[in-house]
């Protein structure tokens, strides 16, 4: 597995938001997280993410796990809520800022970015001025620099109209298949999640209640009908 959790818990008083959570991701999978509001998906992303220290359990990345996890933070990237942008600069200004950050100074680099997500006809526009769909593209575009291995993804398709939610899967779907990212992506509704992922994991209330792959879940549901 190219990620896994033993027991991952995070508790905040007396409150167990991820209880005792074993997941485990495959490596080249989009694997969906579904959950209810509250069941504590944001919760275990930023775990994964490094943005909050778990209670008890154990992170394990490409096979480290640990104080070792620091060694391989770089290959993961997150979008976590709303994507943090400088709302007074425009797309491309923000991605290279970002690429900065990471020794890159090429502008096919960004522009190749701003073509994958869809942006590349936006010009100057400030990103304050920008739809809540082209501020997610462009959140997909951040998280992308560097090339990770593992991006994780929170609720990313939350307020996009149809149209928006089906270009979304294209981007995700081409990413999985040309560069091999292996994608965590959290949901409320599974049908959001229907046409890419490849497994799916059930959290309620903190609890891991059942992980599937697609195939298996489409099976139960047929014997269902
Ligand atoms: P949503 O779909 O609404 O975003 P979620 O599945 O992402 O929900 P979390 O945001 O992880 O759920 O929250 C899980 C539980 O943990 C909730 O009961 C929430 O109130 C609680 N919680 C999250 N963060 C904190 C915090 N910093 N302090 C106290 N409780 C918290």
């Amino acid at each position: 597995y190219l990620l896994a959790t033993h027991g991952l818990t995070k508790q905040f008083g007396h409150h167990k938001a991820v209880d005792h959570v074993d997941l485990h991701v495959k490596k080249g999978s989009i694997y969906g997280i579904i959950g209810r509001n509250g069941a504590g998906k944001t919760t275990f992303l930023k775990m994964i993410s490094g943005l909050s220290q778990p209670t008890s359990g154990e992170i394990e990345m490409f096979g480290y796990k640990n104080a070792q996890l620091k060694n391989v933070r770089s290959r993961i990237s997150c979008l976590i809520e709303s994507p943090g942008l400088y709302g007074n600069m425009s797309a491309y200004d923000n991605l290279a800022v970002k690429c900065r950050l990471f020794g890159i100074n090429d502008k096919r680099y960004i522009e190749n970015i701003l073509k994958t997500v869809g942006l590349s006809n936006v010009g100057k526009k400030k990103t304050k001025h920008f739809s809540l769909g082209m501020k997610q593209r462009l959140g997909i575009g951040m998280a992308l620099v560097g090339e990770p291995d593992l991006l994780l993804l929170d609720e990313p398709i939350n307020g996009l109209d149809p149209e928006g939610i089906v270009e979304f899967r294209s981007i995700l779907l081409e990413l999985n298949r040309q560069r091999e990212t292996t994608i965590l992506i959290s949901s409320h509704i599974l049908s959001e999640l229907s046409n890419i992922a490849t497994h799916y994991g059930f959290l309620d209330q903190g609890r891991m209640l059942e992980q599937v792959s697609a195939g298996r879940l489409s099976e139960k549901c047929r014997a269902c009908l």
